[in-house]
Order: C-alpha cells, then sequence, then structure tokens
C-alpha cells in the first residue's frame, strides 16, 4: 500500500472513530437520525443525501431525515433515481456505488433518469440485530469528484454502528411509549378506584365505570346492567340500569340470557367484540357498526354484570381499548360488590330498626296497663290478698321488670345505631347522681347483704355531661357488680380526677370474667356461660349502650377484672368549664 493511500485509509478509519464516538450519546429517535445523517455528510463530503427506514407498522420505507434536500422533492416524484436507488439496497440489504446513475444498467430502465445532473450515488443498507432497517443515500460528491468503493466501505461501516443506535432509540422510545401508557393507566385506574371505592351508591358506581369506560374509548355509547336472578329460579336476565348517549335503551329494559352476544358470554366467560352488528346480535335490539360486550366477573369467574359499548366507525376500539374496558370491569366488579353488600346491610339495619321501634311501641301499651293493674291488685284497694297471692303478684312484678328493662334496652340500642339517640348536655355535680342510683339499687343491694360504699374528693365536683344518661351509665355497672357478686360482697364508686377527666370507677369483689369472656364483653347480647351470672336476670346489652353512651360523651371505658376476685368498671366524664 502505497505511504497515500495508507495516509488516506488512516484519515477514513479516524473520520469513522470520531463521527461514530457521538453516536449512542442519545436514545432519542430524532436526535440519533440528526447525528447520523450529519455523520454521513462528514464522512462522505456528500452534497446531500437522506435516510429511510423501515415503518414499524406500515412495513414501508419512509424518509426519516435529509440533508440539503426539501422534504418535498424526497416525498415527490421528483426523485425517481435516488428512490430506486436506496429501495433496492433496502431490499437487497446490498451496498451501492455508481458513477453514472443514467448508464448503469441497474437503474437505466427509469427513463426520467435522463436530465437529471446525478454523477456519483452511494447507499448503503441500514442493518441491526441480523435484519435490513433501512438504508442511507448520499450523491453528488462536493469536491472530489465521484465516490470510490472506499467511500462505499466507510459508508458501510459507518451504517452498521449508525442502525444499532436507531434500534436502540426507536426501541427505547418504543417501550418508553408503552410504559408512559401504562404509567398513565396506572395513574388513571388509581382515579377510578378511589372515586368508585369513594362511592357506596350502587347507580352511581355503576354510571361512574360506564363514564369511564365510554370516555377512555371514544365509544359513540353504552350501557351498563347487572345479572338478575328472581326466586323462582327462571332464567337470569340483564337488567340495564345505566347508559351513556345509547339511544333505544330505557333504563330497567331487560335482555333475556337467551340474547345470542349473552348466551356466549355466559358460556364462555369471555368479552363478545362484534363488527356490523344486527338488531339479534346488538344488546340494545338497534343495528350498529361495531358492539363489544364485557363481562364484569366476581370471584369464580362469576358473572353479575355487562358493559356494552358501541360505536359507528369500524377502526374505533382497538386491542388497547378492549383491555382497558375489561380491566375496568374487574374494578367495577369490586365496587358493586362494596356498594350492593351495604345496600342489603342498610336495608336489613332499616328493616330491623323499624322492626324493633315498632315492637317496642307495640308492647309499652299493654305493659303499662299490666303494671297499672298488678299495682291496683297488690296495693289490696281492690281486696285482701293470700300470702299466695302476694307472692305471684311479686313474680309477675319481677318479670314486668325484666321485660321493661329489655325494652327500654333495645329501644336505646335503636336510636343509638340509628343515631337518634339525644343529650342534653349541661353542668350538674356528680355527687347528686350517685345519691340517685345509690338510692335506686340500696334496697336490692341490702336483700342480699352487700354493701356499697362511695369514695370521692372533698367538695362537689361538677362535670358536664347528660346527667341522665350518667346517671343510666352508673345504674348499669352498679347494678352488675350487685348481680355478679355473691352475696355479702362489697361495691365501691370511686370518684377522682384526671386532668380535665373526673374519673368513675365501679369495683367489686364478685365472681370476676374470664380471659376469654372479656374479649366478648361490650358486644350485644354477650353474657359469660357461668351458672351464677346465668342465674342473674340481664339480657347482655347493658354494657354495649354503656360504652357508646361514654363515648358519645367523649369519655371512654375500661375495665380490669380477675376471676374469682373481682371486676372494676371505669369511665370518664368531661369535667364543668368552671372546673377546668
Ligand atoms: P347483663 O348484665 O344484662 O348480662 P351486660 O352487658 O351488662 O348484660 O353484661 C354482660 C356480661 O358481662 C354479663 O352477663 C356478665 O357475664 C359480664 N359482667 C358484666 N359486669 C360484670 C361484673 N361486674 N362482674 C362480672 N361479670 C360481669
Amino acid at each position: 500500500m502505497s505511504e497515500d493511500k495508507r495516509n488516506n485509509q488512516q484519515a477514513r478509519l479516524a473520520a469513522l472513530y470520531e463521527v461514530s464516538s457521538q453516536l449512542g450519546t442519545s436514545l432519542d429517535l430524532s436526535e440519533v437520525l440528526n447525528q447520523v445523517m450529519d455523520a454521513i455528510i462528514q464522512l462522505t463530503g456528500a452534497e446531500r443525501g437522506f435516510l429511510m427506514l423501515f415503518g414499524s407498522i406500515s412495513g414501508k420505507l419512509q424518509t426519516m431525515a435529509a440533508r440539503n434536500m426539501d422534504q418535498e422533492t424526497i416525498d415527490g416524484h421528483s426523485m425517481p433515481i435516488s428512490r430506486t436507488v436506496i429501495e433496492r439496497a433496502a431490499a437487497t440489504g446490498e451496498g451501492i456505488l455508481t458513477n453514472n446513475a443514467q448508464e448503469d444498467e441497474r437503474f437505466s430502465s427509469q427513463q426520467s433518469v435522463v436530465g437529471y445532473q446525478l454523477r456519483s450515488i452511494m447507499c448503503a443498507p441500514l442493518r441491526a440485530r441480523g435484519r435490513t432497517i433501512g438504508a442511507v443515500y448520499v450523491d453528488n460528491r462536493l469536491f472530489a469528484g465521484v465516490f470510490q468503493q472506499e467511500d462505499l466501505d466507510l459508508l458501510s461501516a459507518f451504517a452498521n454502528q449508525a442502525a444499532i443506535a436507531i434500534e436502540n432509540a426507536r426501541l427505547f422510545t418504543q417501550t418508553d411509549q408503552a410504559l408512559e401508557r401504562r404509567v398513565q393507566e396506572l395513574s388513571l385506574f388509581q382515579n377510578i378506584d378511589q372515586q368508585l371505592n369513594k362511592s357506596l351508591d350502587l347507580n352511581r358506581v355503576l354510571s361512574l365505570a360506564l363514564d369511564w369506560a365510554v370516555a377512555y374509548t371514544n365509544a359513540d355509547g353504552g350501557s351498563i346492567g347487572l345479572m338478575e336472578q328472581d326466586e323462582e329460579r327462571h332464567p337470569p336476565v340483564l337488567r340495564l340500569l345505566a347508559h351513556k348517549q345509547y339511544n333505544h335503551v330505557n333504563i330497567n329494559d331487560v335482555v333475556p340470557a337467551s340474547h345470542p352476544v349473552l348466551a356466549q358470554i355466559l358460556a364462555t366467560g369471555q368479552s363478545v367484540f362484534t363488527q356490523h352488528v344486527t338488531s339479534a346480535q346488538a344488546i340494545n335490539g338497534v343495528p350498529t357498526t361495531i358492539q363489544f360486550a364485557v363481562p364484569i366477573k366476581r370471584e369464580r369467574d362469576e358473572i353479575i354484570g355487562l358493559i356494552t359499548l358501541e360505536a359507528n366507525q369500524l377502526n374505533t376500539l382497538d386491542a388497547e381499548d378492549k383491555a382497558f374496558v375489561e380491566r375496568l370491569a374487574d374494578r367495577a366488579a369490586v365496587a358493586i360488590k362494596n356498594s350492593s353488600l351495604y345496600e342489603e346491610i342498610h336495608a336489613a339495619n332499616k328493616a330491623k330498626s323499624d322492626f324493633i321501634s315498632i315492637v317496642t311501641h307495640e308492647l309499652r301499651l299493654p305493659m303499662t296497663s299490666i303494671k297499672g293493674y298488678t299495682d291496683l291488685l297488690a296495693s289490696g284497694m281492690t281486696g285482701e290478698l293470700t300470702d299466695q297471692q302476694k307472692q305471684f303478684l311479686d313474680v309477675i312484678r319481677r318479670n314486668l321488670g325484666r321485660m321493661n328493662t329489655l325494652i327500654s334496652d333495645l329501644s336505646d340500642i335503636n336510636r343509638i345505631e340509628s343515631g337518634r339517640m339525644t343529650f342534653e348536655n349541661k353542668d350538674f355535680f356528680l355527687q347528686d347522681v350517685i345519691e340517685d342510683v345509690r338510692n335506686s339499687l340500696q334496697e336490692a343491694i341490702d336483700g342480699r347483704q352487700q354493701t356499697l360504699t362511695v369514695k370521692m374528693p372533698e367538695g362537689a365536683t361538677a362535670v358536664h355531661a347528660d346527667p341522665t344518661r350518667i346517671n343510666q351509665v352508673l345504674a348499669n355497672l352498679v347494678s352488675n357488680a350487685h348481680k355478679y357478686t355473691p352475696d355479702g360482697g362489697h361495691i365501691a364508686i370511686l370518684v377522682d380526677q384526671e386532668s380535665a377527666h373526673i374519673r368513675v370507677s365501679v369495683a367489686d369483689n364478685g365472681y370476676g370474667i374470664t380471659a376469654e369472656d372479656q374479649s366478648k364483653l361490650f358486644t350485644q347480647f354477650f353474657r359469660a356461660e357461668a351458672r351464677e351470672v346465668r342465674a342473674q336476670p340481664g339480657w347482655g346489652l347493658g354494657l354495649s349502650i354503656v360504652k357508646k353512651i361514654v363515648e358519645a360523651q367523649n369519655g371512654e371505658i375500661t375495665f380490669r377484672s380477675e376471676p374469682g376476685k373481682g371486676s372494676m368498671f371505669t369511665f370518664t366524664i368531661p369535667l364543668a368549664q368552671t372546673n377546668k
């Protein structure tokens, strides 16, 4: 190799190294294409050039970058030779060099070549990962006349590296776009979930889900419905409960399970996409261009409803839209389940509450009259009673008392649960309430030879609460201490102050509560199994009411208990303003 040639070669390699080192610094496709195009012009010294890539969807060659050629020239029909050459390079994967295109037999069939001043043309395929992704083209050497084979070798060497850089940027853009779409979708779903779960109103959940489905897919309309199975075990039907820009559909319209599309979905559990929808296929019975019906499924693939979208144009609703609606249906299923459960519970609660209201009201009336007549008989005003008659009347009165407690406990619970319990809070002296409670229970306490002591700070203790309710709480706790302490036992009411609260404790040295039972305390109808407990009258409602009353007045209730030793229940009451 001559000195000149070697120098030349070295200069080329240096140039190749220099331009190649620029590649790979960016993952932005258009930036990479520009770098490549600049490098090609710099390397080859060409007057102009352009680069084409096979489109990822169309599979056709598209011009992606050009130098010294305007877009119109490239896109138009004014460059038959250039296009033929580059198409050939891209198709064959072989480099092309010609210095007289007009006379080159490969291109001479192009009649229009005559008249173009194309002297020298060079073209190299862009090959990455074993496949040709496009080609680069340059023509008319500016200074040094025609292109040589070395020039093509140089261009080809560079094209190989350029192709990889382009492919990397293209892949990156694709994954980047896919990722971005996924991130967008996730944040959209987060938003949807929030909205769906915020609402426990079934109709709202249904319309929200439908709104999202229609808006995201650009469908022209849609409907959403739930499957219904009546008790007489007729085949299920789909009841349409909401629609959006969906003509000819009325809320509460019913679609039978035998409807061909619905039947297919019920049988396969899969969405059904239909084009050129006939009236028999349309969920709403009206022909349309596209219909996409997606089942809403609960656990174990049970189909509970259907989202149907319709569009007037064939290319609406792509694969991505379909996947979106299917994912949306899964989320809607959860919200639908929650809201229908809520509605069922709400309805059941309301029914229970109404029932208790009626029963307690209806029972009070006859009980008042029974009590009146019993008291009258017991007073002896209607005639002298034998001892046995008196004894029987006592039994009647005791049982009336029990029924009365049950009725007032039940109506208290009803009031608390429906938020209808009222509190007339005011400042009052705790001593007065303690005194009332002691008076009302003293006889029963004495009856079992128990003692009741009260220990409280010197002076009057003013608290702020509803005195009647505090009386109820204290009476309940003292009554429990009395009931669940053996004869001769001791009960104490202890009062002390703690920052802004007064603490009231009721202690006894009675039966105590086992660790297992302690965890069930305060739940409605809970009573310990022990014989001595069951021997006492009670319904297991008192403590649950006490807890709710204390908490409604900004207090709290706690307890300590040891089986065989006794129990202590403590609740707090806010201090009166003047005491603080
Ligand atoms: P009731 O007294 O009508 O059974 P409560 O709700 O007041 O209903 O009490 C529930 C259960 O808690 C009682 O049945 C009893 O088993 C237990 N209990 C409550 N207070 C005491 C206490 N001071 N000592 C022992 N057990 C108690």
